[in-house]
């Protein structure tokens, strides 16, 4: 099904847009409850106010929180980005650490935001178990582990730590693209001869296509056998 995946997604990569640790920090804590696309709208402007740890701690609260405003919950976001701005300046000297550890020990950051991190900022394997990654791995049968971590390490055991990264992302894409959570579209997905959920979605070719969403939309439909 990897194999399946690298087909259908062949370059992969974070949707969220960064270009240092610091970035893409602020704009995981941004993206919970929220589209990658909005938080790209927002954190151009944002990164370029604030450029280092201290810049974020000692960011006027009010000021922050109207630039991050659309993005949802922005008072707690707020109090997240302001307190790992503190914590990086108090503890790391204004870096991000990168270990686990350190990381989850940050305000804002969970296992989930910690994996994307590692992954995609220091070239360290980690698996995201974000909404859709539980969705898929429980509809493929990769196992019945319910709890996010249980799931990380569930999964982790199958796979090679080196693809845990574009793992990660390339399962992402699916769901976001294809095996959506209310209707996915079975008729036109590469999974479907070795899925075992096939048919909760339509198998009609002509009706699974119109559910396909992305930049990879063509793609995916040639894979099916349906010109764009
Ligand atoms: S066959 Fe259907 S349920 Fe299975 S991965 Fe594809 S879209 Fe999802």
């Amino acid at each position: 099904m990897n194999r399946e995946l690298k087909v259908e997604f062949p370059h992969v990569y974070c949707e969220l847009d960064f270009t240092n640790p610091l970035e893409l920090s602020v704009a995981t804590i941004l993206s919970a409850q929220c589209t990658d696309v909005r938080v790209n709208m927002v954190t151009p402007a944002l990164f370029a106010k604030y450029r280092t740890a201290a810049d974020y701690a000692g960011a006027d609260r009010t000021e922050l929180e109207e630039m991050i405003r659309t993005t949802g919950f922005y008072r707690n976001k707020a109090n997240s980005i302001i307190g790992l701005g503190q914590a990086l300046v108090e503890r790391f000297d204004g870096e991000v650490p990168h270990t686990l550890k350190e990381l989850v020990s940050l305000p804002g950051f969970g296992r989930k935001t910690a994996n994307v991190v590692l992954g995609n900022a220091f070239d360290i394997p980690g698996i995201t178990v974000d909404t859709h990654f539980s969705r898929l791995v429980q509809r493929w049968g990769w196992t019945t582990e319910t709890d996010p971590v249980k799931i990380e390490h569930a999964v982790g055991e199958l796979f090679e730590r080196k693809e845990w990264t574009n793992l990660s992302h390339r399962v992402i894409f699916h769901g976001r693209r294809v095996c959506h959570a209310r209707k996915p579209a079975c008729g036109v997905c590469v999974l479907a001869k070795d899925c075992p959920s096939v048919g909760l979605g339509p198998l009609d070719k002509a009706e699974a296509a119109k559910l396909v969403k992305g930049p990879e939309t063509d793609h995916i439909l040639q894979l099916a056998g349906i010109s764009a």
